[in-house]
């Protein structure tokens, strides 16, 4: 059944994970910690809209026909795919498309996952049933995962496995009759320590040998299990001075297993090549979680416009011809995105396995062009803010007796000082802080190697039918 936020927050502080941060392990509840609190209440404004707004996030669970989360919603028609992208839309809203991880993210991969569970049936009838169950729990319980498909960043050489008894890359060490015994570490799971559960996927590069390849899904207290987190971009606890990292900073985390048991009915992939080679676009994995990451891109853009003209107007710039070419910039990638989206659905089509599955070439193109459009789009936003983005006076300063001093040489336009410092606080926060850079590195990396997945949709991309264009043409003339 759909939770609230404060079960969501009582769950995770409940769980005890094993969760590192300044090389001091976290005791006490993770929502009292400055680094968590910010997020964890973003997420649970998530929790509360899907049961406040029932017909928009949630749908009724086949099984107890309770209310459960949209995301776990399996699309039959094009109606659902719309119905899903609103939802992820309205969720996006209340965090401005900053929350990359919000759980309707590795939700809707679960989903994928076991619409296609015959995928693994062929194997092995067990990893069926086990992935189908995986998604029926966190279904019926409103679960929220991180997930990790990365193995350490040693070497990336394409042979590189690890040759000596000190292991890196996480790998099965054992199996026993209760299941497989994990050790080794992973990459890089945001939100990690914050999530009921971790969505464990095939690591890329070494697929050669039997002991990486796996898939699973575990409780994030399972023993032996540890997050080791970044460093907080949360520097002090104000709003003012941090707008968006006091709210919206997700954390990241190293994921490692210090022999960790992972009981069989979890496990829903193991020793397959092929199956791990092409679980992510066999299962339409991949398509699904696009089509999430896609619609919160446009609200992140949405707020980028309205963020980009809300500084335009505050220092009256908005006459001068490169403005409106910059503006123009943003309002094109917007568009781009929208009709990406929506030609996604127009050309969805229905699976073997029955479910609707928007068109995966629209959806590729955007995963393409957003890791190169958004630094534009930041850096247009610092190219319009100039040296305001710099003389940013924090909440201690405005609280001070240089109060009148800040009111009188930084007032806006039609503004006053502290409406126009908090506006560009917002615009800094998002381009130039630690928060704002690691927004930056996440729309660059967190779908994948921008490199290989541009690889990726010039490979899959059918071109037959211009080639035949041309070759037609050339005949005729
Ligand atoms: C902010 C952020 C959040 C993230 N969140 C998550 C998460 O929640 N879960 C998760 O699993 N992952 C997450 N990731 C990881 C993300 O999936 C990876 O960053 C991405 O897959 C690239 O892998 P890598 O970082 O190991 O880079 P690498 O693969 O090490 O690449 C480094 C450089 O080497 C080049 N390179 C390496 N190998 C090849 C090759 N074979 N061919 C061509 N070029 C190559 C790359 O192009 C790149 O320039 C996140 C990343 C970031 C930055």
């Amino acid at each position: 059944m759909a939770v609230s936020g404060e079960q969501y927050i009582s769950r995770i502080d409940h769980l005890n994970n094993d969760v590192w941060i300044n090389g001091k392990k976290i005791e006490g509840k993770l929502s009292n910690h400055p680094a968590f609190q910010g997020v964890l209440k973003s997420k649970a404004v998530l929790y509360d809209l899907a049961i406040s707004k029932k017909d928009m996030f949630t749908f009724k669970s086949p099984f107890t026909k309770n209310d459960v989360n949209f995301s776990f919603q399996k699309p039959e028609t094009k109606e659902d795919l719309e119905k899903r992208m609103v939802a992820t839309q309205e969720w996006a809203k209340t965090n401005l498309g900053l929350l990359g991880r919000s759980p309707d993210y590795v939700n809707t991969g679960i989903m994928a996952l076991a619409g296609s569970s015959l995928l693994f049936k062929k194997k092995n009838k067990m990893y069926d049933a086990n992935i189908t169950n995986i998604y029926n729990r966190a279904m019926e319980n409103d679960l929220s995962f991180t997930h990790t498909f990365i193995n350490p960043q040693v070497n990336r050489s394409i042979s590189y496995i690890d040759t000596s008894d000190n292991i890196i890359a996480a790998k099965v060490v054992r199996e026993t009759h209760d299941g497989i015994i994990i050790k080794g570490a992973r990459l890089l799971a945001t939100q990690g320590g914050i999530t009921d559960e971790v969505l464990v996927l095939p690591g890329g590069g070494n697929y050669v040998e039997d002991c990486y390849i796996y898939a699973f899904a575990i409780p994030s207290n399972t023993p032996g299990l540890k997050f080791i987190c970044r460093e907080s971009f949360v520097y002090n606890d104000s709003e003012f001075d941090y707008p968006l990292a006091s709210r919206f900073e997700e954390m990241d985390s190293i994921v490692v297993f210090d022999n960790v048991l992972v009981p069989w009915d979890r496990v829903f992939l193991y020793k397959h090549f092929d199956k791990a080679f092409n679980i992510f676009s066999e299962t339409q994995f991949n398509t699904m979680l696009l089509f999430q990451a896609v619609s919160r891109m446009i609200i992140k853009t949405e707020f980028i416009l309205g963020l980009s003209e809300s500084i335009v107007q505050c220092i009256n710039i908005s006459e001068f011809q490169h403005v409106k070419d910059k503006m123009s910039e943003i309002i094109t990638a917007l568009e781009i995105l929208r009709s990406l989206l929506l030609s996604s659905v127009h050309h969805a089509k229905l699976n073997d396995k029955n479910l609707m599955i928007p068109d995966s070439n629209p959806l590729n193109a955007a995963i393409n062009y957003y890791p190169k459009i958004y630094p534009r789009l930041v850096g247009i936003i610092q190219l319009l803010g100039g040296s305001g983005l710099i003389l940013l006076p924090n909440d201690k300063q405005f609280n001070s007796p240089l109060r009148s001093y800040l009111n009188n040489y930084l007032q806006g336009t039609n503004s006053t000082a502290e409406e126009k410092i908090k506006l560009f606080r917002i615009a800094w926060d998002l381009c130039m802080s630690a928060f704002g850079t690691r927004q930056t590195h996440f729309e660059r990396f967190f779908f994948g190697d921008p490199v290989r997945i541009g690889m990726g949709l010039y490979s899959g991309y059918p071109k037959e039918r211009y080639i035949d264009m041309v070759n037609k043409f050339t005949t005729k003339t």
